[in-house]
């Protein structure tokens, strides 16, 4: 069979730069296609990224992709009660600039000497003998054609479809998204952390953020129930997003005044990860495979970590060939070490959603930050047992968080 690349990477977003900075610096022939004219454009994302999981890949990201250095969060409860929640190494991070953090981890993997391709779509699966071998792409909307490679990377994000092709389950049901917008405005002053509201009224199952930029801007956005949107069949009306982010700003003492520079909605996976990752041939990673963090929806450390380790896998299936016992190895050591803790934060977001407004302002008056570190570790017996103490009838809802719980 004759093959024009080593491995064809569908996307140049964080997950599939990663990849092939890893797959190309270690000798592979690798092609990255996006169907965007430039990579990283247009931002869709509220651009944060905690800087621990950056750093333990062994890279710095460069100065002219940060706008603001975060050091912590403030996290509000409905009745305005804040806490402030900043632990050294823990909550440390950056407010990105996407379009040139996303470009320079493209950059990264052109230096290696991966080939890069813009505007082309990946169109449909070349198949030979019925197996994967390659991928049906269009340069420039036009002059559709095979290109041939024995291994093929979706790191398409959400909308996967290639994945899907590749028989994925990559269709997303509205309980397990969120539906969000964001402005970008001026002027906002800040103290380096972000900003996140609760509450059902504010952004029912989900949040308010307010990230922090340089110039005195921010990103000020909502993520709320994708399966709150329709409303329901009693006649209760659905919520939208871009008109309770307008009612959070109107009220807003400081941002009621800030102009926008930007505006925009999105869909982000709030659920749990694909049940696999891996066919013959065949990979997915990142987004497109659902691997984003239920409690906020950041997905960007997950995507760079999994393009590291399933290009690891790769390196060493090399001489054995791409069967998908070969590639296991990816779907095996995420699921035992990231997806533990993705498991944990959905069973967290179940709860979480649970909540009367009441009840998170019981809670934000009960926890601290302490509480908050365990939580965010997957420890949860601690704060469940300080809660509960005060507040009994919330058991049957927090022993899920529990051992044997459920
Ligand atoms: C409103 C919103 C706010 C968010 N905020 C944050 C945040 O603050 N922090 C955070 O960590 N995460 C955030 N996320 C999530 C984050 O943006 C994604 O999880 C992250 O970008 C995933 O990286 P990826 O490489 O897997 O996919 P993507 O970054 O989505 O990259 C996929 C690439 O594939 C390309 N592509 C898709 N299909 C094809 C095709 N057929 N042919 C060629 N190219 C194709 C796309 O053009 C795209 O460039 C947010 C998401 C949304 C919607």
């Amino acid at each position: 069979m004759k093959h024009d690349y080593d491995v064809i990477v569908i996307g140049g977003g964080p997950a599939g730069s990663s990849f092939a900075r890893i797959a190309a610096g270690n000798g592979m022939d690798v092609l990255v296609i996006d169907k965007r004219k430039e990579i990283g454009v247009p931002v869709r994302c509220g651009e944060g990224l905690g800087a621990r999981e950056v750093l333990a890949q062994g890279i710095e990201v460069p100065k002219r992709a940060i706008s603001t250095d975060i050091h912590g969060a403030k996290v509000i409860a409905p009745n305005g009660k804040e806490i402030v929640w900043k632990e050294k190494g823990l909550t440390t991070g950056w407010v990105l600039e996407r379009k040139i953090f996303d470009k320079w981890l493209c950059e990264l993997a052109i230096e290696k000497g991966a080939e890069v391709r813009t505007y082309t779509r990946a169109l449909d699966l070349v198949k030979e003998n019925g197996k994967i071998a390659g991928v049906k792409i269009a340069q420039w909307g036009k002059d559709a054609h095979d290109i041939h490679a024995p291994l093929v990377i979706s790191a398409e994000g959400m909308e996967a479809r290639i994945a899907k092709k590749a028989g994925f389950d990559t269709v997303h049901r509205l309980y397990d998204v969120d539906t969000c917008y964001q402005y970008e405005m001026k002027t906002y002053d800040h103290e380096n952390l972000i900003e996140l509201y609760f509450g059902n009224k504010i952004a029912p199952r989900g949040y308010v953020w307010i990230f922090p930029k340089s110039d005195k801007r921010a990103n000020v956005g909502i993520g709320i129930g994708g399966n709150l949107v329709n409303g329901d069949k009693n006649g209760i009306p659905g919520a939208d997003p871009k008109k309770l982010l307008d009612e959070f700003i109107a009220n807003h003492p400081q941002l009621k005044d800030a102009s926008t520079l930007d505006d925009f909605g999105g869909v982000i996976s709030v659920g749990a990860p694909l049940d696999e990752f891996v066919k013959d041939n065949f990979m997915v990673i990142g987004t497109a495979a659902k691997q984003v963090d239920p409690i906020h929806g950041g997905g960007i450390a997950l995507a760079m970590e999994c393009g590291v380790l399933a290009a690891d896998v790769v390196l060493k299936a090399k001489s054995k060939g791409y069967t998908k016992q070969s590639l296991m190895e990816y779907e095996k050591t995420w699921k035992e070490t990231a997806g533990k803790k993705v498991a944990k934060r959905l069973l967290l977001r179940k709860v979480v959603e649970k909540f009367s407004d009441d009840d998170l302002d019981y809670i934000f008056n009960t926890i601290t930050q302490n509480d908050l570190n365990e939580v965010m570790a997957g420890n949860f017996a601690k704060p469940v047992a300080k809660v509960v103490a005060g507040r009994p009838q919330l058991l049957k809802v927090l022993s899920a968080l529990l051992p044997g719980g459920r």
